[in-house]
Order: C-alpha cells, then structure tokens, then sequence
C-alpha cells in the first residue's frame, strides 16, 4: 500500500533526515497562510498517491503567498493522473545544486533488500535504467545483518560524493533503511535527495510503500482506496475489476487469467494495453454492456479488443450485449473481437450481422489490435 508524501515525510522528519519545512492544507486559504508563515518561495505538492507528479502537473513552484494562492486553488479539487486531488503539501522551496536518487526495495528473487543510489535523481528509476543503467549503483543487503556502515560509505563513493556531503548521504542511507525496515516496507526513497549549494543534502520528496501482508502490524495506517482513479471507483461500484495502465488498447475479458494472458500476448506484439478489465467469469449481456461503456470512458484509447472465453458466459449473449453498448456509443474506435466456446455460432451471426468483425485466435486478433491502434 502507498501512503502519501506527507506521511512519509513525517517519519523521515522524525529521523532527522533533513525535510524541507512543510504543511498540509486541505485548501486554498490554507496553502496561503502556510505560505506567508514560510515567508520564502514554496513548492505546492499535490498528494494523491501516485510517482510523476512533476510532470503531471501536481508539483508548482510558488514565489509568494498570492501566487501559492492561485495555484491551490487551481490544483485542490483538480483531477491529476485520474485522481482528485484532496489535499497539497506546501513546502518551502530548496535551491537545489544537484539531484540524487536514494532507495531500498526488495528483490524478491534473490529474497534480500536492494539498495539503490544514484547521481542522476529527479528522474523516474524506471527511465534512468533505460538511459543510463550504469549511473545505478545497486548493492544486496542481507535481511538479517542488515545495512552496514561500510555499504553506505561504499554507495556514497560510487555516486561521487565527498566530505562532508558523503558521510550525510552514508547517514542518510541508514535512517532510510532503518525507516524501510521499521514500517515493514516494500520501497522507501528519496527522489530527489538535493545537494544544497553548501554541499549539505536535503529530501525533497520521500516515498513509502508498505508491505500489504504486514499491514496488520501498522493500524495508523487504515488501507484507503485514494488510490484509485475515478474510473477505478467507478468499476468497483459497477462489480468490474479494473485496473488503469498507461496505453492506448483497452482490453475487455472474462477471467483474470485470461485478461492477464491478453494483457501479455497484446504488449508481445507490441501494443500498449490501456487498462485490464474483467468482467467475471458467468457473464451476461448486461455485463458486458457496462465493460463496454466503463471502457470506453478512458480517454485516448486507439482500439480495444474483446476476448472472451465462452463457458458459463454464453457467446451470443456477449454479443447482444456488445451490440448495444457500441450502437449506443459515440465514441468510434476499431473493436477487435476474439470470441470462442458456448454458442459460438449464434454469437458470431449476431455480430456479423451488426458488421462486427471477430476472429478465431488470440495471436491474430491481437495483432489486429494493434495494427487497428497504429492507423
Ligand atoms: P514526483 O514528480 O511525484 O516524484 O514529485 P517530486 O516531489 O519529486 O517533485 C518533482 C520535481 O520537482 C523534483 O524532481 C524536483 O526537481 C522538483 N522539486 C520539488 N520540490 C522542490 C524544491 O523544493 N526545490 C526545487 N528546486 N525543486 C523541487
Ligand atoms: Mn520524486
């Protein structure tokens, strides 16, 4: 589970990792009087539970408390990567000379922690694998010894550092860790961690993600749903597992395995699935209809591709319910439809004869999906 910057925030405070002075405002009046009581320029932080907010919009940099104002008022109520925004943290702007990534997660492969540093921070760890792989130092930590003073030492070296800024990072690194491991992490880190211009190091954003089978250990902290998007929420309510990716084929099935196995063959050929919905094994038309609409609710979608296994779940009345939700709709994008099992036959007529085109095996129909979201 995901808790917010705030919270993370807080528990590296009381490490005395050094935080940037920060409050947490629910609205835009708050953020104003946070801002004049920093008295400098701020950073408004929206807190919605997701990485990438710079990019996206949820972090503003603010020169006075009219402007923090503004941008609050703007941003509290705004929806960012899907989610509503509840709530900023408004924190004091640090001038930053250098960005660095810190982090622990866990391998569960080679069953160890890994710690993860790196020079290039502010950037996503993803994105910088890509880049430049070797600008990560990665070190295994023994689960039991845990991180030893010569391994943060070690980290801080390979990345650069020296002096005094050095053996902060090395100090850094075990609170961190000692966060990590007290909280029942799966990922603790600071991206970016600053270096002042006086070579003292500061966090600028701290992430925590919680072991959710340790949950039971940490009742501070209630499991929330924040984490879903809107659309999320609104499938939960409809009884339809959804989940939202970042690409542009949605993909409608019955069965979580299915969904999951044409999740796989449809990124093999290239494509970039838009979301993973399962309506459920024992599906009707009506379940189908509202797939079909929860679906196409997702905007920039290029193609969607309906695979469905008939069993309980009857082909042709997939296909009724299929029928009526696309003559419904006013969204036109290419349908790619893999059907097979019961009543086939008839749920292939009632498509042919609504000009629905379908076919036979998984690997052509996601091929076709693809090429369908490429033109
Ligand atoms: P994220 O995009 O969700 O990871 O949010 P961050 O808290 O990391 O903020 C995004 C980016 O804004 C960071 O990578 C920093 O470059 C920048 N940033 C955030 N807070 C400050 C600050 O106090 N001062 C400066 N100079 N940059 C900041
Ligand atoms: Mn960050």
């Amino acid at each position: 589970m995901k808790i917010h910057e705030y919270q993370a925030r807080e528990l590296f405070e009381k490490k005395n990792i050094p935080v940037p002075r920060a409050y947490l405002c629910k609205n835009a009046d708050e953020v104003k009087k946070a801002a004049t009581n920093i008295g400098k320029p701020v950073v408004v932080k929206a807190q919605i539970l997701v990485a990438g907010r710079g990019k996206a919009g949820g972090v503003k940099l603010a020169g006075n408390s009219e402007e923090a104002y503004k941008i609050a008022d703007t941003m509290i109520g705004s929806v960012i990567k899907g989610i509503q925004v509840n709530s900023v943290l408004v924190v004091e702007a640090e001038k930053a000379a250098k960005e660095l990534y810190i982090g622990f997660t866990l391998d569960r492969a080679k069953r160890c922690v890994v710690f993860i540093a790196s020079s290039e921070g502010g950037v996503d760890l993803e994105v910088l694998a890509h880049t430049s792989p070797d600008k990560i130092y990665r070190e295994e930590i023994d689960p039991i010894l845990g991180l030893h003073a010569y391994q943060a030492r070690e980290a801080a070296d390979a990345i650069g550092l020296k002096g005094k800024t050095a053996n902060d990072f090395s100090s850094i690194a075990q609170k961190i860790f000692q966060i990590f491991e007290a909280v029942d992490a799966d990922l603790a880190e600071s991206n970016p961690l600053a270096i002042r211009s006086d070579g003292s190091l500061v966090a600028l954003d701290s992430r925590l993600t919680l072991d959710d089978n340790a949950l039971y250990r940490h009742p501070e902290y209630k499991q929330v749903d924040e984490e879903l998007t809107l659309i999320e929420r609104e499938a939960q309510a409809a009884g339809l597992a959804f989940v939202q990716l970042d690409g542009d084929i949605g993909i409608i099935g019955n069965g979580a395995g299915l969904v999951m196995g044409t999740l796989d063959v449809v990124a093999h050929f290239g494509g970039k699935p838009a979301n993973f919905l399962d309506m459920g094994g024992g599906s009707n038309a009506e379940s189908v209809y509202a797939a079909v609409k929860l679906c196409l609710k997702q905007k920039n979608l290029k193609a969607v591709f309906v695979n469905i296994l008939g069993g309980i779940t009857k082909c042709d009345d997939v296909a009724n319910g299929l029928v009526r939700a696309l003559k419904e709709s006013q969204v036109k994008i290419p349908f790619t439809v893999r059907m097979v099992g019961t009543n086939e036959e008839e749920g292939r007529r009632i498509l042919s004869e609504n000009g629905i085109a379908f076919l036979d095996s998984m690997e052509t129909a996601a091929q076709a999906v693809v090429k369908a979201a490429r033109q």
